[in-house]
């Protein structure tokens, strides 16, 4: 019975683990989420995820959570709620009667606990209490014109997360140092990153964050540079991004995941949100180490034009800045850094050729720009 052992899970040092900070990305563009009602509405995903962010409180009582809404004309906090917005929110609280408009079931829910709250473990009330307040504001704030778009912004909230993360990893590393063992240790999947960067930044308080999408990917295209240069600070980070889409696929968060190692799941039936999120997401980095866990093959590695923010199969990078261009640029002029290149008789090419010769010739020019399929790097 000896050789039977078990103990494998058990964490090989005795101390205290360190927290995890989980940040969500809350894609809320009114137009998807009407699009997705019938399966999923966006009231019942909303309860889902508090849920979700419950069981993640949970799990160890320094464990933090921070919520931002992606919507569809700007990013906004949902938690922590910060001092200004604190202060529009109780001079709204008079006018507010828009609450019926924004989703009736949202509002019973919230009533329905107003009554139980008391008897509420506090960190879940503060966070349900906030979110819902500030999903509320974001939305009745939100004209019939904004709704119509069905873009959201997906990079300023990404942005918003990483900020948020950075600070609470400088905090957490002044206030218990950053030479615990434990947190060498728990640097799951990357122990050789955790010794490239010598272990002292941001493997004290891991993070990760959780992307909710809805939207559809050809609307994300025009912010594909800063999108891409957050998941390159997350990479860097050693942030992982994992993305739950509820419908539609983006091209974009598919890389994102890819390149940060972190979840991809399409759900094909939202209406078990609560049930992927509690399996798929729920584990943090230090537990994903025991698990298999749902990563995405195909990815789907295209990128977007600087010049017209098209998806593009092939694209004409420059040399200099990495730019990626559908076509050759006017006068062979870079439009990122200005650099002139030389694109030869580019233009003078016939119009009937066989996809041979047309290697060919792209090659001749390779010198200075290139058509190249799929470039990965920007420009900082
Ligand atoms: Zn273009
Ligand atoms: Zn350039």
């Amino acid at each position: 019975m000896n050789a039977v052992d078990a103990s494998e899970h058990y964490e090989s040092v005795a101390t205290e683990p360190a927290p995890s900070l989980l940040a969500i990305v809350l894609d809320v563009n009114p137009h998807a989420w009407a699009l997705l009602e019938d399966q999923l509405p966006f009231s019942k995903a909303l309860a889902n995820l508090l849920v979700f962010i419950n069981a993640h409180l949970a799990f160890n009582y320094t464990n933090e959570v921070a919520v931002v809404a992606s919507h569809s004309q700007r990013a906004a906090w949902l938690y922590p709620t910060h001092s200004q917005q604190q202060k529009t929110s109780t001079n709204r609280q008079d006018a507010d009667g828009d609450i019926e408009m924004n989703g009736q079931e949202a509002h019973n829910i919230h009533s329905s606990r107003t009554s139980t709250q008391n008897n509420m473990y506090r960190p879940f009330r503060v966070v349900e209490e906030q979110v819902l307040e500030n999903v509320r504001e974001l939305l009745a704030s939100t004209d019939a014109s904004d709704v119509s778009a069905t873009s959201t912004m997906l990079a300023g909230a990404l942005t918003l997360a990483l900020s948020h993360i950075n600070r609470r990893t400088m905090t957490w590393t002044e206030t218990h140092g950053n030479s615990s063992v434990d947190t060498a240790n728990a640097a799951t999947g990357s122990s050789s990153a955790a010794a490239v960067s010598g272990g002292n930044v941001s493997l004290g308080l891991q993070s990760r964050i959780l992307i909710v999408s809805v939207s559809s990917s050809t609307d994300s295209a025009h912010q594909y540079i800063p999108i891409m240069n957050s998941i390159f600070a997350c990479q860097r980070l050693h942030i992982p991004i994992d993305v739950c889409k509820l419908s539609g696929d983006a091209v974009f968060l598919q890389q994102a995941s890819d390149a940060t190692r972190g979840v991809y799941m399409s759900l094909t039936e939202p209406r078990g949100l609560l049930q992927y999120l509690m399996m798929a997401f729920l584990p943090d980095q230090r537990s994903r180490k025991h698990l298999v866990l749902p990563s995405r093959v195909d990815v789907d590695f295209r990128a977007a034009c600087f010049c017209h923010r098209r998806v593009v199969n092939i694209g004409f990078v420059c040399s200099i800045c990495l730019s990626i261009f559908c076509e050759p640029p006017e006068n062979g002029d870079c439009l990122t850094c200005g650099t002139h290149l030389e694109i030869g008789d580019y233009g003078a090419r016939p119009a009937v050729l066989g996809k041979k010769k047309k290697k060919k010739k792209a090659r001749l020019n390779g010198s200075s720009a290139t058509a190249t399929p799929t470039p990965t790097a920007t420009p900082g």
